[in-house]
């Protein structure tokens, strides 16, 4: 059996993109964290533009230090990159190019982040040559709510499909100004509410992404995809290119539960998940070979 969420066990909610006054988001540090706390949010990460995040400690809520960078490539155009649990970040535009960005985050201790390619104008293509992000953003609330382009699932899925491995984040990327705020997050099955504990679920994919639904299990076994979430009005199970397979509730109910026949020839399946009121949830893919 293939699975990378552990059904029953407890989710951390949080949110992994956020701005303050360090940068261009329009709430203070201490502002920020305790909004997300206030609205029940286990954890938040503070990424400001090319800053070290504010010192706030707040006994509600987990805060995770992180850096947003950024910049243009020659070939791949503009990129986002952010790391988390770091807490250094040299001058605005000192570290050139996606790789040097990554190794940066990488010496630093932390973990790398694609951000909202669909916003940057990547193409797929350029989403699979930057290397040693261990996600990226499948939503984005701040793209979402500015430019509609909050959603970079074909990104995703054409760089799953070549091969690559990336879990999907969701996230708001805060910036206070519109509404961007508590429209998409992760829940992280961590061990416990820790930085350690949440940088090892997250690696290991045990989490999933959402703006509204949940997802309780996703896994293949025998060649059978099985899903268990909330209230849905369609489950989708998608691989590469057209297979894959909607499952819709019969007259207007709504479905808890789908089962898929992985065709042989699929390198991954996912999951997403719409209720009824469009909003989805992303299950991470689960690799079949
Ligand atoms: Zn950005
Ligand atoms: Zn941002």
């Amino acid at each position: 059996m293939i699975r990378t969420l552990r059904p029953g066990s407890r989710c951390y909610r949080g949110n992994l993109h956020t701005h303050t006054t360090v940068s261009d988001g329009r709430k203070p540090p201490d502002e920020a964290v305790r909004w997300y706390r206030e609205q029940g949010y286990d954890f938040v990460a503070l990424t400001d533009h090319w800053k070290p995040a504010a010192n706030v400690h707040d006994d509600g809520i987990l805060v995770v230090p992180g850096v947003e960078f950024d910049g243009v490539d020659p070939e791949l155009g503009s990129y986002h990159i952010v790391g988390l649990d770091i807490t250094t970040s040299p001058e605005r535009g000192a570290l050139v190019g996606p790789d040097t960005i990554v190794s940066y985050i990488a010496d630093q201790g932390g973990l790398a982040v694609l951000c909202h390619p669909y916003w940057c104008g990547m193409t797929s293509w350029a989403v699979g040559r930057v290397e040693g992000v261990f996600a990226l953003e499948v939503f984005n609330s701040t793209c979402e709510v500015h430019i509609a382009k909050g959603l970079s699932s074909v990104h995703w899925d054409d760089n799953l499909a070549a091969g690559k491995r990336l879990w999907g984040l969701a996230v708001d990327d805060t910036h206070w100004g519109r509404h961007d705020y508590g429209g998409g997050w992760v829940m992280v099955q961590a061990d416990e509410l820790s930085i350690p504990a949440l940088r090892e679920a997250l690696l290991a994919g045990r989490f999933y992404a959402s703006t509204g639904p949940d997802i309780f299990d996703f896994a293949v076994d025998g060649g059978r995809a099985y899903a268990h979430t909330s209230d849905a009005a369609r489950i989708s199970f998608l691989c590469d290119a057209h297979r894959g397979s909607c499952l819709y509730p019969e007259g207007g109910a709504v479905i808890t539960e789908g089962e898929y026949t992985v065709p042989e020839e699929a390198t991954y399946v996912r999951l997403e998940v719409t209720d009824s009121q469009g909003r989805k949830a992303w299950s991470n893919p689960l690799y079949l070979r």
